[in-house]
This record gives structure tokens, C-alpha cells and sequence, in this order.
């Protein structure tokens, strides 16, 4: 039997075990440095450290490593042993304030897109002490911030630590003007849903694609895919079971909240979610949590696919950001009470978020901008690649009422357009709509976009400084006004106004939404690299630099690391498509030919009444559709050559988006088309329905 309560956290230095493990007054000491977010005197960072060794020495480990989270998008560390030797030849185990604080990794090979030379290669890593260190693995781990020696920031957390005090500072300006006199931090909260697939071990290792990808590149659909929708919470395998039950485990033991599980539409796919928590505590057990799932899925003999796409035909796996922003003792500021009409703390802040999903529609579309993600977005299994947001038609209709100036009664509304009068309002804005990027569920947005695979702190950042921004601007007028009942009534009228036609509530799905959307004036950014391409308009860097989030310098290395990376994704598959092509799927049908060819004339010799002409009917048709691949696969080999030639970043992707992506697409079809007329045998790969059904 799990204790539950026992075990949670086991893993963490987390505020019971610095209570038990630190004396009193460096345990005071230490909580207020977290709470100023001031740097940590080295004296009790020496304590701290010990402390932290011995508890870490105790439950195992033999390393500390400071985690931090790069460009690259998922974790890195470096591990160092806490031995020290003493003169007589043996060692102690030693931790210092020093190295609890501060590392210097060699960082010249992460991505820093040209801010810091690789002659210069020193990269700090300081701790966040807002988020608790770990033992993983026979580490102890330091969640840790990651810059360079000139303070560039070169990872994911620090500027969303820097998103988080903007929007605090901005929001609990508004709530003074509503007469809250104490609220000293607003913090944005998240909860993010977690999609991936399981498949065998054995096969993910016999295809190339998904051991170098993690998608597959060819691959013919199965007879049965997610039509039945029999597997959308459906009965958990025993072996998936098994998987989950061990992960939840391992996941409480550092302290993450997993609380539901469940599987997903296609076949193979699952889900997690856990209880939300502050925004950066959120990014790293997200992170965390996609590799324990990986690891753990291997030691189940299973393979864990957080690819966007791994499978065409099914659905791929995304991940929704539920984000809220609450007072820090918990009061929800996104909670619209009983009387939301009357509730104007509550609807300014929603025009807040209104006004900034429309105003940067670019910025919450990059935030899922990837090569992965654009295989979902669009594709009628995730919302299109057009940003707006649902609100559901009670909040329309009282910001409508708002906006007419007339009065609005929840009662009447309800007779009149038939619904019955819900006890709980909330009940009735949660009537989902699944089908929109940025919905409002109740008491939070839920932000839909995202891949599987995302690091979740951009889109956090996003959403952070664009309302950070838009509640500053409604604070420094409404600080202003002589009448402040009257000006707010004005400006929650004049923003909806302004920028209702972000404000969707129908089927995001259906093509006529794309007209729509078009005459509205919306964006559609079809490819990561045309969305990518916003990232530096002029209203960005303002944002981001008038909230000192990016430096000018900072936001264009974001820009190329972006583009960058979608351009070697690609470039990755593409080759991989060509050694596939070349090394095994030619081959294969070239010898599967030869067999028919020789069944064919051992038939015609053995004698004249037995027919061949299947046999010769089937060799003719793959030597014509080997040809073609051939041809395709040339080509794509020529536009990869061509590729070398283009020196821009942003032109070198929009060429693999527009150009060789395509390619792709057109020597895949055909390379399926012969799968499918050939011998299961025959054929080099695993097969989609072998994958899909493989856990048993
Ligand atoms: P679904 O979207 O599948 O219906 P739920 O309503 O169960 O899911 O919630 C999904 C996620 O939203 C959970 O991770 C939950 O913790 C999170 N969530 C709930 N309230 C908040 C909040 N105030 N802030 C951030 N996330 C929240
Ligand atoms: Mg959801």
C-alpha cells in the first residue's frame, strides 16, 4: 500500500524538511531572501548547502547537479560529486554555499542565437529558491537560472520569473483601486494537461523516424484508427496501468500534484494532469514530469512519444495551459462570483485579457510555434492556427449589456433565450467549447495551442507580460480619474468594444471560421516560421523591453533560436527520409519485386495453365511507384542541396517550410502507397497497426 501523504515530496527540500533540517534563524533568514527575492548571504547559503548534502547523502545521492532549463527547451545538467579528498587519501562529502548559489557550466554549445560568442564560454547558472531542489536520480538537483558572463539571459526561466513580478506589479496596482489595501504579490497560476502515446520498446527501436525524429516519417494507416472513439477514456490497459501507477508515484515523491489520468482519442494516446500550482513551480514539474514519463515508460518496456505528431491519420498530442491569476492567499481573480455583471474587478480583468489576446495574437501563436505543432494546428484535431478566444454567451451578453449601456438581468436572459436558470453561474460558463484556442473554463483560461512537447514557460511569459501590459495601462488611467466608478464602467466598455472581435464562442473547426476570422481582421499564421517571423515586430520588442523581459539583443536571439531550430527539425527528418528511402525502403521493394518476378516464371515454367499475371500485374506497379519515390526522394535530396545556399535564417525556413516540408509530404505518399501493396514481411518497418496496438 502507497502512503500518499507520506511519500509526496519525499524527494524535495521543500519546506517541512528545510524546517526540520535548518536552524531556526537561517530558516527565517532564508524564507525572507525568497520572498524579496534578494541574493542569499554566502553564510547561510553555506548552512543551507550542508544541510542540504546531508539530506540529499542520506536518501542516496553521491551528486548535485544544477538544472536549469536552456534554449533547447528541455532540462540540462552537469553533474559534480560531492567528494573532496582529505590528506590521508580518503574523501568526505562536502557541498558549499558557494556551489549551491552559482555554477559555471561550459556553455558554449547551447543555443544562445549569437549572443554569446563560444570564445566566451562561460555560462552561470544562480539558484531560484522559489523552486525547491530535488533528488533525481542520485542527484541532488538545484532548479537553477541560466545566463551568460555579460547577464544575457540563455534560458526559459528567468524571464519568466521577470513575466511574473511584471503581471504581480501591475495587478496589484488595480487592486488598490478597488480598495485592497493589503495584497502584496498576484501570482499567475497553472495547471498544465499533459497528451502523449505509449508504444512497444521493441518497435519504436526497429524505426529510424521515430528513434531520430520521433515521428514517423512513412507509415500506412491502419484499418482502424480513432473512428470508433472507443479509446477516448476507455478501460486503461493493464500494462499502461501499471506505467501510470508508477509514475504517479514517482512524481508525488518530488512533490507534483498528478491527480488525473485517462486515455486520450487515438489509439495509444493517454493523458495526465495534475492540480495547478504557481507558474514556475508548474514549468518545472512539467518538465520533470515529461521525463519521468519517458524513463519510466522504458522501464516497461514501452517507449513514451511526446512528439506532436507521431502518427498521421490519428490525432497528435498537445498540452492545454490553464492559466488564472490569484491573490497569494488564493483569492482567484478570474473567478466571476455569482454576479458577474455587478462583479467590475472581475470584468475588468477580463477585458484585460481580451484586449491583450487580441492585440498579440502573434505572441500566443509563437508560443506554439514549432515543426511538430504545425502538423496539428488547423488539422481539425487541435484549434487552427488563427488565435481568438472563448468567452461563452453569458459574459458576451453582459459585456454586450456593457457596451449598449443597458441593464442586464442573469434571470430574464436566461428565460429568454430558453436556458433554464442555473443555480451557479459558474456551471453555465464552463459549457466548454473544445474547438477554441483560448477558452474560458469557469474560473481560468484554458490556452489550447500548445504541442506536447513544449517547454510551457514561453507561452506563460506570452500571457504574463501581454496583460501585465494591458493592466498597467488601465491602471495608470483609472489612477487618474476623478470619478473612478465612471471611468472603469467607460474603459471595461470602450476595451470590449475595441476588441471584441477576438471573441468567438462558435466551432473553431469549420471553415467558414477562416473567412470569418479573415474579414475580422484576425491573423492566420499557417507555419511556424511565418508566425515566428512576428516575434520581432515593433509592438513586441516595446512590449517585452518595457517590462524588462528582453533586451532587444535577448528578444532577437529568442527569434533566430526559434527559427533555427525549426529549420534543423526539418532538416533532420528530411535526411532521415532520405537514408530510410535509400537504405531500406528501395532495397525492400527492389527484393520483393525479384520474388515476384521469380514466383511469376517458376509459375510459367511449372506450366502454361497456372497464371502469373498477378504476380507480374503487382511487380509492374511497385517498380513504377519505387521509380517515382526514387525520383522524389532526388528531389528532395536536390532542394536539401539548394537549402545550403541560403544564408538567412528566416528565409532558410520559410524554404523548409514552403518548399522541402512539401516534398516530404509528396515522397511519403507514395512510399505508403507501396506499403500498402506489399507483403507485411516485406516491408522494412513496423507497421501502424502493430505500433498503435502494441500494449497490450
Ligand atoms: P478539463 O479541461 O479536462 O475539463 P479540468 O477542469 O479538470 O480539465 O482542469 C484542467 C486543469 O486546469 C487542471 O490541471 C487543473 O488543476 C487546472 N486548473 C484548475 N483551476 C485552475 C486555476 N485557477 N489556475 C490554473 N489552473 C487551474
Ligand atoms: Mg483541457
Amino acid at each position: 500500500m502507497v502512503n500518499v501523504p507520506e511519500l509526496f515530496g519525499s524527494l524535495v527540500f521543500d519546506e517541512r524538511t528545510m524546517k526540520e533540517r535548518l536552524p531556526k534563524q537561517t530558516y527565517k533568514t532564508l524564507k525572507k531572501t525568497i520572498k524579496e527575492g534578494k541574493p542569499l548571504d554566502i553564510n547561510v547559503a553555506n548552512i543551507v548547502a550542508n544541510a542540504m548534502k546531508d539530506w540529499a547523502v542520506e536518501n542516496g545521492c553521491t551528486h548535485y547537479t544544477h538544472w536549469f532549463q536552456p534554449m533547447t527547451g528541455v532540462t540540462a545538467e552537469k553533474h559534480d560529486s560531492f567528494i573532496n579528498p582529505n590528506d590521508d587519501g580518503t574523501v568526505i562529502m562536502e557541498f558549499s554555499g558557494k556551489e549551491l548559489i552559482k555554477g559555471e557550466p561550459d556553455a558554449s554549445s547551447f543555443p544562445s542565437g549569437g549572443i554569446r560568442a563560444t570564445f566566451e564560454a562561460r555560462g552561470y547558472t544562480t539558484w531560484d529558491p522559489t523552486s525547491y531542489a530535488f533528488i533525481k536520480d542520485g542527484s541532488l538537483c538545484i532548479p537553477t537560472a541560466f545566463c551568460s558572463y555579460t547577464g544575457d539571459v540563455l534560458d526559459k526561466k528567468t524571464p519568466l520569473l521577470r513575466s511574473m513580478e511584471a503581471i504581480s506589479n501591475s495587478a496589484v496596482r488595480i487592486l488598490r483601486l478597488f480598495g485592497d489595501k493589503d495584497t502584496a504579490r498576484v501570482i499567475t497560476t497553472v495547471g498544465p494537461e499533459q497528451e502523449y502515446f505509449l508504444i512497444d520498446k521493441e518497435l519504436f527501436d526497429s524505426r529510424k523516424d521515430l528513434t531520430y525524429t520521433g515521428r514517423t516519417l512513412f507509415g500506412a494507416r491502419a484499418p482502424k484508427g480513432q473512428e470508433l472513439e472507443d479509446h477516448y477514456f476507455g478501460k486503461i490497459k493493464d500494462k499502461v496501468s501499471a506505467f501510470m501507477k508508477e509514475l504517479d508515484v514517482e512524481l508525488w515523491k518530488l512533490g507534483i500534484y498528478a491527480k488525473t489520468k485517462h486515455n486520450e482519442v487515438a489509439p495509444a494516446q493517454h493523458e495526465l494532469a495534475p492540480i495547478f500550482t504557481t507558474t514556475n513551480l508548474a514549468t518545472d514539474h512539467n518538465q520533470l514530469t515529461m521525463e519521468m514519463m519517458k524513463r519510466i515508460a522504458n522501464r516497461h518496456g514501452m517507449e513514451c512519444l511526446l512528439h506532436e505528431k507521431p502518427f498521421a491519420g490519428v490525432n497528435g498530442s498537445g498540452k492545454h495551459n490553464n492559466w488564472s491569476l490569484s491573490t497569494s492567499d488564493g483569492r482567484n481573480l478570474l473567478s466571476p462570483g455569482k454576479d458577474p455583471y455587478n462583479n467590475k474587478q472581475f470584468l475588468l480583468f477580463l477585458v484585460a485579457v481580451i484586449k491583450a489576446v487580441d492585440e498579440y495574437q502573434d505572441l500566443l501563436r509563437i508560443s506554439a510555434a514549432s515543426a511538430g505543432n504545425d502538423h496539428r494546428l488547423g488539422a481539425n484535431e487541435a484549434p487552427p492556427a488563427i488565435v481568438s478566444m472563448f468567452i461563452g454567451t453569458d459574459l458576451e451578453d453582459i459585456l454586450e449589456a456593457y457596451v449598449e449601456g443597458r441593464e442586464y438581468d442573469a434571470h430574464e436572459e436566461k428565460l429568454k433565450t430558453g436556458v433554464e436558470v442555473l443555480a451557479d453561474f459558474k456551471k453555465d460558463t464552463t459549457d466548454r467549447n473544445r474547438t477554441s484556442p483560448f477558452a474560458f473554463t469557469g474560473n481560468k483560461f484554458e490556452f489550447r495551442m500548445l504541442g506536447s512537447s513544449d517547454n510551457i514557460s514561453c507561452p506563460n511569459i506570452m500571457l504574463n507580460t501581454m496583460v501585465a501590459e494591458e493592466l498597467t495601462q488601465f491602471a495608470d488611467e483609472l489612477e487618474k480619474a476623478e470619478n473612478f466608478d465612471e471611468a472603469l464602467t467607460e474603459l471595461i466598455k470602450r476595451t470590449y468594444r475595441e476588441h471584441k472581435r477576438i471573441v468567438f464562442n462558435g466551432n473553431n473547426y469549420a471553415p467558414e471560421w477562416v473567412e470569418e476570422a479573415e474579414r475580422r481582421g484576425l491573423m492566420n499564421l499557417r507555419t511556424a516560421p511565418s508566425a515566428i517571423a512576428h516575434y520581432i515586430d515593433e509592438k513586441n520588442e516595446t512590449l517585452f523591453k518595457k517590462h524588462r523581459i528582453y533586451s532587444t539583443a535577448e528578444l532577437h536571439a529568442r527569434y533566430e533560436i526559434l527559427l533555427e531550430n525549426y529549420s534543423k527539425v526539418i532538416n533532420i527528418e528530411a535526411l532521415t527520409m532520405m537514408d530510410m528511402a535509400k537504405k531500406d525502403i528501395i532495397p525492400a521493394v527492389s527484393r520483393y519485386v525479384k520474388e515476384l518476378v521469380e514466383t511469376a516464371s517458376a509459375k510459367k515454367a511449372l506450366s502454361a495453365e497456372i497464371t502469373a499475371e498477378l504476380e507480374v500485374e503487382l511487380a509492374s506497379k511497385l517498380s513504377k511507384l519505387q521509380l517515382c519515390f526514387s525520383h522524389r526522394i532526388d528531389k528532395l535530396d536536390s532542394l536539401l542541396i539548394k537549402a545550403g545556399d541560403i544564408s538567412g535564417k528566416q528565409e532558410l525556413a520559410n524554404f523548409y517550410a514552403d518548399e522541402i516540408f512539401p516534398a516530404m509530404q509528396e515522397a511519403r505518399a507514395v512510399a505508403d502507397e507501396m506499403e500498402m501493396s506489399m507483403d507485411a514481411k516485406a516491408w522494412p518497418y513496423a507497421s501502424y497497426g502493430q505500433m498503435l496496438y502494441s500494449v497490450k
